[in-house]
């Protein structure tokens, strides 16, 4: 079999006054980067490359440097595909855009070689360990006029109270646009909503300085949270380091990071409890089983993180169904041992519109996709009309 044609798809759906802001910036609208690989067999396969962002520097590395080379090869050999464009481009590659483009090759490549041999990636990948996984909910993000506490205060109030009987565990929630006490301030009135049975996660996107995370983990000790995600910018592995060390909450932290160089820094640094590689953007499928390991061999999770289209849920759901239990119990207690999906609740035509099939919260759990490959097709009318 042999690759045929590689064409790049630009998604933007913007989301009028839905918008909403993180630590790091206000988001208008979603944007996702996909590849379609189809090969002379007539099967097709795709991937989807970033998690965030504007797609066009990913689709200019595919189409003018990746695409050219993979034209002809035979895509049942991803690790192979990998490492030779991988090698080719790292003198200027490494981490951010070239990896984002191998990884949404490479997830294509998967979803071919699975379809190929008529069974769902995670199988092809040596088996999976549970066929639905727990999702948490990601919400609580800070409104456009950020700077209207009581107002801000009232709606996560109303929104987080929606979270009890939802089905859901866990809830993730933003920090780190505020100052400490009015983001302890906020949680402070989520965990007064949700009541003690659901585990709240916070994720900071990288806002603080190592010292002011370790005295934000000590603030936030007595609302029971779960993880203290990217407390710190990826690069300050010391600082890392000092908050695992000093807070009382475990860090997680990856969905910045990527490849087995940049996570083998990460894991065997000590930087983390939860390490969190994003399909979509650490390198495919092929970079995830590589950072797996790394991160079995030292004892700490593995809880991909996923913010994309709904090719790049359907692919962290098969990588999902792969990961072992952290460690092996004989009990699967969701995020103790057992690895949890992030199912944003915001707005996201591009996850809830893009297939033809639907991601849909069973009992608190999502179903991983039985059918061959990523086991999801593209509905490509809902393409044509978000492509730019
Ligand atoms: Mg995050």
């Amino acid at each position: 079999m042999k690759i045929k044609s590689i064409k790049s798809y630009r998604l933007r759906a913007p989301l009028g006054d839905q918008l909403f802001y993180s630590s790091q910036a206000m988001f208008p609208e979603r944007n996702s980067y996909l590849v379609r690989v189809e090969t002379d067999s007539g099967l097709v396969g795709w991937g989807e490359g970033g998690q965030w962002g504007p797609a066009e520097p990913v689709a200019t590395v595919m189409d003018a440097v990746l695409a050219p080379r993979v034209i002809g090869r035979d895509p049942t050999e991803p690790v192979r595909i990998w490492e030779e464009l991988y090698g080719y481009t790292r003198d200027y590659g490494q981490k951010g855009t070239y990896v984002e483009a191998i990884a949404a090759l490479d997830i294509a490549c998967w979803d071919i070689a699975g379809q190929a041999a008529g069974m769902p990636v995670g199988k092809l990948l040596g088996g999976r360990f549970r066929d639905s996984v727990a999702a948490y909910a990601t919400g609580c993000y800070y409104p456009q006029d950020y700077h209207d506490m009581p107002a801000m205060l009232r709606a996560l109030e109303a929104e987080t109270t929606g979270y009890k009987g939802s089905g859901f565990g866990l809830l993730k929630i933003k920090i780190g646009l505020l100052t400490l006490a009015q983001d302890i301030e906020r949680i402070r009135v989520i965990r007064d909503a949700v009541g003690p049975e659901i585990g709240l996660l916070v994720d900071a996107n990288h806002a603080y300085t190592a010292a002011s995370a370790v005295r934000m983990g000590r603030m936030m000790e007595p609302f029971d949270i779960r993880f203290f995600e990217e407390p710190v910018p990826p690069e300050d592995r010391d600082g890392y380091r000092k908050v695992r060390s000093e807070n009382p909450i475990a860090v997680a932290g990856g969905e910045c990071e990527f490849t087995r160089y940049g996570f083998r820094d990460l894991i065997a640094g000590g930087c983390v409890d939860i390490v969190q590689p994003d399909l979509a953007a650490c390198g495919g499928f092929t970079a995830f089983r590589e950072i797996l390991t790394l991160a079995n061999c030292h004892n700490i999770g593995t809880v991909p993180h996923v913010w994309g289209s709904g090719i790049a849920v359907a692919a962290a759901l098969q990588a999902i169904a792969t990961i072992p239990a952290f460690p092996f119990t004989a009990q699967a207690i969701p995020l103790l041992n057992e690895p949890v999906v992030e199912f944003d609740r915001k707005h996201n035509p591009l996850r809830d519109e893009l297939l033809n099939e639907r991601f849909e919260l069973v009992d608190g759990r999502l179903a991983v996709p039985q059918g061959p490959g990523l086991g999801v097709t593209v509905n490509e009318e809902v393409l044509a009309r978000y492509a730019v």
